[in-house]
């Protein structure tokens, strides 16, 4: 009958769809063997890292932390922090006597798009007026606090207070930055202003503040990732495996450690606290700059690198940061439809906007909790006319993408704690790595995901991941707290 041909001719079509769908996410399903290989690719990375003298995909940055918190900080100290959406100025007490006892105020301020991309002393001038206003909030103009400036960006040092800038990441790029000591264009602002005076003590990636702060409540975590706009990770490594800094070590290798290593007396990790050690931001969002990648990259990706501010750069970044996801999603989705397969076929104005799906969209669309009206309720706020069915394959393709990003993050951390694992020669190590960021913070399945395929791929290892509480400012503050005592 009739009826029952049409019946058949809108099931035929519902199947084909799915096919295509299915189709087009394929690419994002990594099998065992893919991640594996991401591993095993993550790992050679961080070993050329660190035994390059030149420039590497791996960049193995030394920090000059030497070691965890004790719980001895004291005092009073400022921190700043750059990140990767707004700047933050943070007080933080840590009082005498009593241990773990931080006591924090803070003020947040956006930085507009026009400063991030402007010129380089606009940006470090609205900086030095953001620090201005904090001070007049605090009523601190005159204090000269000592300060840690957590810079979220790869900054070559050369000691615990200078870092050059090597390249802007995620939506930054300022002029006359790239190459210069990024400490001078904060203290030349300061001077600009001509107001106010700040002892500005270390230049600390944001990797390296969250695992201070995490090690301040945990002894056992040597371990700091970010999973937000950009994704990195930073680690205890042992000073003899730090070949591309040598030179420098040679003293401390003849037994003139006073110059050279501030507090390894720490004997929180029993059996190697005599071991040197200094923390490496590895910025493993380079992985893949040489092409390493290039097996699972697809499409949609080469499309989301090429409109980004930094084509063939931070590629492994651009897979698994919430700068980039939710561009991946809408590369996507703009093929689907232009397929015919989603939005009826039509490709709006706002489908080609880019950067409509931020992190807390995708959380929100991805939430379990939701139900598809809800879904559909999100993408119209989006400004996204979506049918029932629309919301179920945007959904699927958010959860594709998402769950790549964490895989592929999980991959990298097993190569990580595999490492540390080696250098101790142990069976098994325990350990801890503290994490912040929006993408691991409030998307519903990346941690679990991240923490399952870390699991699965370091089965020797048994890591603990530990939420840092305003991570990057308090862990910057400690930097500060151990550059000093090392004075005092
Ligand atoms: C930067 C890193 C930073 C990470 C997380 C990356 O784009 O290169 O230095 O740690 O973002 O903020
Ligand atoms: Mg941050």
């Amino acid at each position: 009958s009739k009826g029952a041909a049409l019946v058949s001719a809108v099931a035929q079509r519902l199947a084909s769809q799915r096919r295509q769908v299915d189709e087009t996410l394929a690419p994002f399903r990594l099998s065992q063997e893919q991640l594996q290989l991401v591993k095993t690719r993550m790992r050679a990375g961080l070993e050329a890292g660190l035994k390059s003298k030149g420039p590497s995909t791996i960049k193995m940055l030394p920090s000059f932390v030497y070691r965890t918190p004790d719980g001895t900080e004291k005092g009073k100290y400022l921190a700043l922090d750059l990140g990767g959406t707004n700047f933050r100025a943070l007080l933080v007490n840590f009082k005498k006597g009593l241990q773990h006892n931080a006591r924090l105020y803070h003020k947040i301020y956006t930085i507009p798009q026009e400063i991030m991309q402007g010129t380089g002393e606009e940006l470090f001038d609205h900086i030095a007026q953001c620090v201005s206003d904090f001070l007049d909030y605090m009523g601190m103009k005159n204090a000269r606090l000592p300060a840690g400036f957590t810079f979220s960006f790869p900054c070559e040092q050369t000691a615990i207070d200078t870092g050059t800038l090597v390249s802007w990441t995620k939506g930054y790029k300022a002029t006359d930055c790239e190459g210069h000591d990024v400490v001078s264009l904060l203290r030349e602002a300061i001077k600009r202003r001509n107001e106010f005076d700040l002892d500005i003590v270390a230049v600390v990636n944001d990797t390296v503040g969250t695992m201070m702060s995490c090690a301040y409540e945990d002894p056992q975590c040597e371990i700091g990732l970010i999973a937000g706009t950009g994704t990195n990770v930073c680690y205890m490594e042992e000073l003899k495996n730090i070949k591309k800094t040598e030179h420098k070590f040679g003293k401390t290798e003849k037994g003139e450690k006073e110059d050279m290593v501030e507090g390894t007396e720490g004997e929180k990790n029993e059996g190697d606290a005599e071991i040197p050690k200094m923390c490496i931001n590895t910025e493993w969002g380079g992985l893949g700059d040489d092409g390493s990648l290039d097996d699972i990259i697809t499409p949609y990706d080469v499309e989301v690198n090429q409109n980004s501010l930094n084509p063939g750069k931070q590629r492994f970044e651009k897979l698994t940061s919430g700068m980039y996801l939710g561009e991946v999603v809408r590369q996507v989705l703009l093929d689907l439809t232009r397929g015919g397969l989603l939005f009826r076929g039509h490709v709006t104005e706002t489908l080609k906007t880019p950067g409509i799906f931020q992190t807390k969209y995708l959380s929100q669309i991805e939430s379990d909790r939701l139900a598809l009206l809800q879904v559909r309720s999100i993408l119209q706020q989006l400004g996204l006319n979506s049918t029932c069915d629309d919301s179920i394959i945007v959904k699927e393709v958010c959860g594709a993408v998402s769950r790549r990003a964490a895989q592929l993050c999980g991959a990298g951390m097993a190569a990580v704690v595999e490492k540390i694992r080696e250098n101790r020669g142990l069976d098994h190590l325990n350990i801890t790595v503290g994490v912040d960021g929006a993408l691991y913070k409030l998307h519903p399945h990346f941690a679990g995901v991240l923490q399952e395929t870390a699991r699965i791929l370091a089965p020797q290892c048994n890591v603990t991941f530990l939420p840092s509480e305003e991570g990057s400012g308090k862990g910057a503050a400690l930097i500060t707290a151990v550059a000093r005592q090392k004075h005092d």
